[in-house]
């Protein structure tokens, strides 16, 4: 490949942190008729890292790909293109696509004209792209959270002009319809309905990686969602880093649920939730409407008020509780989630404490638990911490074993129940075996015809298990 000549367009945190009041810019996008063909008799292999805004993206890049004339593929060895899509959320994460990266690039001693690229939230840091310069100068192309849209373009300057594309930009982000999605599911769908995050808590790289809170309007939404009925899909996921601040004007998260609602799609979901802006119009709306899943994944961090503050999380354990509280009204036997970190920098056995209590109250039936991990750029990041990396593994522990003993308090309330199940497909265990999931999102395996895949059956629930249901299908 020619030696790169032009000036590479690289990330900038304390860029990425601006926020104004800019209006947010929507535009619609558009294939340049010129790289229609680009891909024509290639193939490219896809790595999704992380949560689902990056499977969402995954979605978009390879329906660009796929239009483009490229090929998907599994294979390693036959591709033409390797595109990682990262996450910078924790450090074991990054330090897993680097391993990846490491490891991808000896495939060039035997495929010369391989095409190493990464895109996602890594790129968005600056660490990520000195590492990149310093320790893999093969890769060939790097692209953000921001420009997803211009792929088509970067790949003409790689295959065509044999350029070498490093192009991320640290703005606060723009609003783009009409990009192809080659969908992971033919029952379920991902819809976006915001993107980026202006919490800024303090431990959190996010905002940093995706820019201002921007919504989608919301008849794109509703079109999107009215296309996906027609197809016959079953449920959808509403996604955004906070989906409770989605506004269109004075039309806010609850109305949009609400119209969702009424077009009839059996299902819906959505993540994230964040309980500082999670408000009573939606958790009325969430009790009207059956199509609205009773499971809500509310990710309360910590259950002391010290380290909620610490964590810039703007609500307190008390006023988490009282959502809580009144969700159960709104929406009896509802399943509740959450995310927690454990050892936040100077976490005392008191604030820890206050966290497993809180669990016990709040009544959760399952968890991501994780142990404070340093994002560089962040606030957190500065911060000392006199926790001893033991005393962390002890408190996620018996923060795990709190949570397990939930997860399977949640799943036994079933047991004997009929419940309805969204078949997914089989079982990963035994291919003989159906599963999916039920409205409180519970997962249970069950014997039946393979058939009945996209369908919403009746399975009674014979035993609960810590992480699944077993079931009968009803006739
Ligand atoms: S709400 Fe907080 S944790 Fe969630 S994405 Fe925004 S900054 Fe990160």
């Amino acid at each position: 490949m020619k030696k790169q000549q032009e000036k590479y367009i690289e990330p900038s945190l304390s860029c990425a942190r601006k926020r104004t009041k800019d209006e947010v810019e929507y535009s619609e996008f558009a294939f340049n008729p010129r790289v229609l063909g680009l891909g024509k008799g290639k193939t490219y292999l896809l790595k999704t890292f992380g949560c689902q805004a990056n499977l969402s993206d995954s979605e978009k890049i390879r329906g660009i790909l796929n239009h483009l004339g490229f090929k998907e593929t599994v294979e390693e060895k036959e591709a033409d293109l390797i595109l990682l899509n990262t996450c910078a959320v924790r450090k074991t994460a990054e330090d897993r696509s680097f391993g990846e990266i490491g490891r991808i690039k000896s495939l060039k001693k035997t495929n010369h004209n391989l095409i190493i690229g990464m895109c996602g939230c890594m790129p968005q840091e600056e660490a990520t792209i000195n590492t990149l310069k310093e320790k893999h100068p093969e890769i060939d192309l790097v692209f953000g959270t921001h420009n997803i849209n211009l792929l088509p373009e970067y790949l003409e300057r790689i295959l065509i002009n044999k350029e070498k594309v490093i192009e991320v930009f640290s703005v606060e982000g723009n609003v783009i319809e009409g990009m192809p999605k080659v969908r992971d599911h033919k029952i379920k769908a991902w819809v976006d309905i915001m993107y980026g995050c202006d919490e800024f808590c303090t431990y959190c790289i996010v905002p940093y990686t995706r820019g201002k809170e921007r919504s989608r309007k919301r008849e794109d939404i509703l079109n999107e969602i009215k296309v996906l009925v027609k197809e016959g899909y079953k449920e959808v996921t509403l996604l955004g880093q906070n989906v409770n601040a989605y506004s269109d004007g004075d039309f806010g998260f609850g109305d949009l649920l609400e119209a969702i609602a009424r077009t009839n799609i059996p299902r819906i979901r959505f993540t994230t939730s964040h309980p500082r802006d999670l408000d009573l119009r939606t958790i009325e709306v969430m009790g009207k409407y059956p199509n609205i899943m009773p499971h809500l994944h509310l990710p309360v961090q910590s259950g002391s008020n010290d380290i909620l503050k610490k964590m810039n999380r703007k609500y307190t354990r008390e006023v988490y509780l009282e959502k809580v509280e009144k969700l159960r009204k709104s929406v009896p036997g509802i399943s509740l989630t959450t995310d927690i970190i454990v050892a936040f920098p100077n976490e005392t056995e008191s604030d820890f404490l206050d966290t497993l209590s809180l669990v016990k109250e709040a009544g959760f039936e399952g968890a991501y638990t994780f142990i404070f991990s340093k994002r560089e750029g962040t606030p957190a990041f500065k911060y000392e911490s006199n926790v001893l990396p033991k005393e962390a593994k002890e408190r996620l522990l018996k923060l795990n074993e709190e949570i397990n003993q939930g997860f399977l308090k949640g799943n036994k309330r079933f047991e004997k129940e009929i419940v309805k199940v969204l078949v997914d497909g089989f079982s990963d265990k035994d291919e003989s075996v159906l599963s999916g999931y039920t409205e409180h999102n519970k997962l249970v395996n069950f014997n039946g015809d393979k058939s009945l895949i996209g369908e919403i059956v009746d399975v009674k629930i014979t035993k609960a298990y810590t992480w699944h249901l077993k079931g009968e299908l009803q006739k």
